[in-house]
């Protein structure tokens, strides 16, 4: 059968979607693939189409079993034959009718696929195998969110499978995490398709917030407006204390909320995210462990209770709402302390360059939550996607006019301390300096005598670095990579700036205020 039938037949679309009918051709070719694509956008049809062209087996590695059952039974219904095999479940029947070729679709875990013995893939090497895919592929790289170790072991299935097309899929789009996906899977020449990030039906949004009763009040009631519209809406938290005590407010108040993180039993997890589903449970409270495989079409609400651990798994998670491409909102609420977090999300890596990774990330995440500019070209910015408008009209920077202020003296003092500093750090230094701390590492480089120094006294270190986010937005900053940290430097529009603002030539550089400049200064 061709493509496009096999696609009406058994799915009853009528067209591909982009990028999805190039990679089905690359793959028939006998191609590896790389799929990078936002939630949504339809991959899983890139490794389902292909088995019933050919009709040979097609391979999927996946890592939940969860995913793999909800597949498994939507793709049977369509008269597909699928199967899944999981290490726990040790189904003789199901593995001896695999190899014969029996299945269209056959979903291993990856322990599994590692666990199977060679002669079972000989034998269904010999009945044919069309492709081998490994989805949520960002999991095989420790620089994605979601490393997982079973995943690094696949490559030896690649020594056996010599001429069977790997086909990588993952929603997850840095440059690091591809890099790494192509060469863990050990993959020749792989065509690679990276579709549009963008989702233009979400609202962006960011709020900052101080830790009180009052602020916990305004929250639930934000919560029940969403209740009181039609969709539902999922509450992540950043730890299970705060899950606890969010889903024990909104109770309090009737709402009927589901609970969902690692500490509770499958049973009681996989409960809730079916009520969820079914519509039962119009909120869901969550850690992140609520993540893969929520496949809800009317998801209206994401939001974030704390500043997530990077933007990576951030994306990923509000995307999972508007599936159905109506409008959707993800709000994140951060607190000041959500950025002191980094040592702890460090506590538990072994490797220098991992903690430097994490800090790096969090502060990604840090800076998206002070940005002043468009938020959707940020975050697309950071997944190498340009935005060629400044302004999306769909996120609270867009949308809302904010105070501006005269900041040329503030912008000089800091634009000047980087540059009295040297040029060699990261933010922490220059405000801390400008703040006039006598840390031993400011004594040790004698960045006391400097005199700037302790002359930003007036303001806190986080209104200082929320200035710096947005001179670093405007082009008078500039953030750049050594080795793997994080240096701060004055661009060439700065160094203009400093220049002219000595001689008093410079207009006024006007800025908008941050929520967090305009908390800082009540
Ligand atoms: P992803 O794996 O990229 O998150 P899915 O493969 O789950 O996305 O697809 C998301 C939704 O889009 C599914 O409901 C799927 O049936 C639908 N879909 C996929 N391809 C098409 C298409 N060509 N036409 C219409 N709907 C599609
Ligand atoms: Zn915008």
């Amino acid at each position: 059968m061709k493509m496009l039938s096999v696609l009406k037949t058994y799915f009853g679309y009528s067209e591909f979607r982009p990028y999805q009918k190039e990679v089905i051709q690359k793959i028939i070719d006998g191609r590896d693939c790389l799929v990078v694509m936002a939630t949504g956008s339809g991959k899983s049809l890139c490794y389902q189409v292909p088995p019933l062209v050919v009709e040979k087996t097609a391979i999927v590695v996946s890592p939940l079993i969860s995913l793999m059952q909800d597949q498994v039974m939507s793709l049977k219904q369509r008269g597909i034959r699928a199967e899944y095999l999981g290490s726990a479940q040790n189904d003789p029947t199901a593995q001896s009718k695999a190899e014969t070729g029996h299945f269209h679709l056959l979903f291993l875990t990856p322990e599994k696929a590692c666990l199977l013995p060679t002669s079972f893939w000989e034998k269904l090497l010999k009945a044919g195998i069309c492709l081998f895919a490994v989805d949520e592929a960002h999991c095989i790289s420790e620089w994605g969110h979601d490393f997982r170790v079973e995943y690094k072991k696949l490559d030896k299935l690649r020594g056996i499978l010599l001429d069977v097309p790997f086909v990588g899929l993952t929603a997850t789009a840095t440059e690091k995490v591809r890099t790494d996906i192509v060469t863990s899977l050990n993959m020749k020449d792989p065509y690679v398709a990276i579709g549009s990030f963008d989702r233009k039906n979400l609202f962006y949004g960011v709020k900052h917030f101080n830790p009180s009763q009052l602020f916990l009040d305004e929250l639930v009631q934000e919560i029940s407006k969403f209740v009181a519209t039609s969709g539902s809406s999922i509450i992540y938290c950043t730890t299970v204390k705060d899950v606890e005590q969010i889903f024990s407010l909104l109770q309090q108040v009737g709402i009927n909320a589901g609970i969902y993180h690692g500490q509770m039993g499958s049973k009681a997890r996989e409960e809730c995210h079916r009520l969820f589903i079914r519509d039962e449970l119009p909120v869901m409270v969550a850690t992140v462990a609520f993540g893969m495989g929520i496949d809800k079409p009317d998801i209206r609400h994401v939001i974030h209770y704390g500043c997530p651990k990077n933007l990576e798994s951030y994306y990923q998670e509000t995307g999972r709402c508007g599936r159905d491409g109506m409008p959707s909102v993800c709000w994140l609420y951060y607190t000041r302390s959500d950025f002191a977090k980094a040592d702890f999300y460090c506590r538990e890596s072994k490797n220098d360059n991992h903690r430097r990774h994490i800090k790096e990330s969090l502060m990604a995440a840090q800076h998206y939550c002070l940005l002043t500019t468009c938020r959707r070209k940020f975050l697309l910015g950071h997944f190498g996607e340009t935005l060629s408008a400044d302004n999306c009209g769909n996120c609270d920077n867009c949308l809302t006019s904010r105070t501006e202020r005269n900041m040329s003296m503030e912008a000089f003092l800091l634009l000047a301390c980087i540059k009295s500093c040297g040029g060699n750090w990261g933010l922490n230094m220059p405000v801390d300096v400008l703040r006039g701390s006598r840390s031993k590492k400011i004594l040790d480089a004698q960045f006391d005598k400097l005199p700037l120094h302790g002359l930003g006294k007036s303001y806190a270190s986080n209104w200082w670095k929320a200035l710096a986010y947005q001179l670093i937005s405007y082009g008078y900053l500039m953030e750049t990579s050594k080795d793997v940290y994080r240096t701060i430097r004055i661009s060439p529009k700065g160094e203009q700036f400093l220049n002219s603002a000595k001689y008093d030539h410079q207009p006024p550089l006007v800025l908008p205020l941050t929520s967090e400049m305009v908390d800082d200064e009540e």
